[in-house]
């Protein structure tokens, strides 16, 4: 009597599977929202907005009068995949090394965009200094602090007429912390003559937005076609910075970077930009990205550009390097060979990559996935190109190997990591060379 019961309701169980959708709506599709039309503009030889992929950019933070220590910094940004580069040009001697690092780079072979950073002076040191003015890609200006009082419009036209004169864009860059004080202060006083005043950070949320809006609307009438202008409107809390940014890409359609500013150090500004970005790179906002990180002392600046470029691709917008899937690790695996080896391949990867990008095209396609033990080891491995999962606490001391989804080889002993590492080079070698097979035709040979 109960076997029947259990066998009805199984059945039943069953014909409910079946006569629902296989696949729901909603899982139908995974993935960003299609990418916010925006006018495309060419920053040097990239192009930023108009459905370009989206670019990653940094700063440098060298005194950009010593050309050399600034021509090399910005040399390890580029190789590290920064497509664009800012610099600070704060006074005269700055201005006058940028021609030169331009030309250090130029003889490396480097020709990635140069921007040049001004704040309070640009409308001097452009104009003082011509060679800075061409040698530049791009000028970055605050609407907030090209001036005070009435010289404020006279300065950011002379910006606008000179970047005009030179064919070069401009980035409006409004900034929470540096906001256009008569604007600010208009907008406080008509909001609280209303009956129902908005909160103050509202207001300046509002005061943010339409900076960066009028100012671009000026530098229409001054003459800088909408193919020369980017906007950005930088805060330092998440919050707003995803309000914001939706409510300047709902009222215009300019390129616009984002960038959470001083987002902090360490994990705290990884994760708030990546918080707040994702965000937004998710609602198909954003033409170009900057990670604002704080690095330790002597530390390395090129993380901003792995940080950027890893959470675009992670998020599936664009591909840069192939990423190692790993678990975390917990009690089943008590030793640390399967951290040692996930970080190494990762290092290997990244190392290899300048030449395999050359010699293997779509190589940054790769997935490999390193796993702790044999209970999601074989499952996650047999989803990545390549995959090992290594003996847990208690399983056989082997490691089996899947290429494309079939177990290919095991591997043991104290050569394991470099055997892992030959195992992905070939793998690397014959399925993205030149007169390869089809992708994976014989890799589980
Ligand atoms: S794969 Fe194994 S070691 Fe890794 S997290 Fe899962 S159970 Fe733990």
């Amino acid at each position: 009597m109960l076997a029947r019961k259990m066998l009805a309701a199984e059945r039943s169980r069953m014909d409910a599977l079946t006569a629902a959708p296989i696949v729901a709506p909603g899982l139908e599709a995974a993935g960003p929202a299609p990418r916010r039309q925006t006018i495309a503009v060419r920053v040097g030889n990239v192009t930023v907005g108009g459905g370009a992929p989206v670019v990653v950019q940094s700063m440098t933070n060298t005194d950009t009068a010593d050309a050399e220590g600034t021509a090399r910094q910005i040399a390890q940004l580029a190789r590290a995949g920064s497509e664009i580069v800012r610099i600070t040009v704060d006074r005269e001697e700055a201005a006058a090394a940028v021609p030169a690092i331009k030309e250090r780079l130029l003889r490396q072979g480097l020709d990635t965009p140069i921007v040049g950073d001004f704040h309070y002076n640009g409308h001097l040191l452009l104009s003082k200094f011509p060679n800075c003015a061409a040698a530049l890609d791009k000028y970055r200006i605050n609407p907030g602090n090209v001036g005070f009082g009435q010289k404020r419009d006279r300065h950011f036209a002379t910006i606008v007429e000179l970047a005009i004169k030179h064919d070069k864009p401009v980035r409006i860059g409004a900034n929470w912390g540096s906001l256009d004080d008569d604007l600010l202060t208009a907008l406080m006083d008509a909001n609280a003559k209303l009956p129902q005043p908005a909160n103050a950070r509202a207001v300046t949320r509002e005061a943010l937005v339409r900076s960066a809006l009028l100012s671009a609307a000026l530098a229409e009438e001054i003459g800088l076609p909408r193919t020369k202008i980017i906007l950005s409107a930088k805060v330092s809390a998440v919050q707003d910075l995803i309000t914001v940014y939706a409510e300047l890409a709902r009222r215009a359609d300019y390129a616009l970077h984002l960038g959470l500013t001083e987002a902090g150090m360490g994990t705290k500004g990884v994760v708030a930009s990546a918080a707040s970005m994702g965000v937004l790179l998710q609602q198909g906002i954003g033409d170009t990205i900057r990670v604002s990180l704080t690095p330790e002392p002597g530390g390395d600046r090129t993380r901003e550009v792995t940080v950027a470029q890893e959470m675009l691709q992670t998020m599936g917008l664009r591909t840069f390097v192939p990423l190692v899937a790993a678990c975390p690790g917990c009690g089943r695996t008590t030793s640390t060979t399967f951290q040692e080896l996930a970080f190494e391949v990762q290092d290997f990867i990244r190392t290899s990559m300048p030449e395999w990008k050359k010699r293997y095209p779509g190589v940054e396609t790769l997935n490999v996935a390193v796993m702790g033990c044999i209970v999601n080891g074989p499952g996650e491995s047999k989803h990545a190109d390549i995959g090992i999962s290594l003996p847990g606490t208690g399983e056989f001391p082997t490691a089996p190997v899947y290429l494309d989804g079939k177990k290919a080889m095991t591997l043991r002993g104290p050569s394991l990591r470099e055997d892992f590492k030959k195992i992905v080079e070939d793998y690397v070698a014959k399925r993205f060379g030149v007169g390869r097979p089809a992708a994976g035709a014989d890799a589980a040979e």
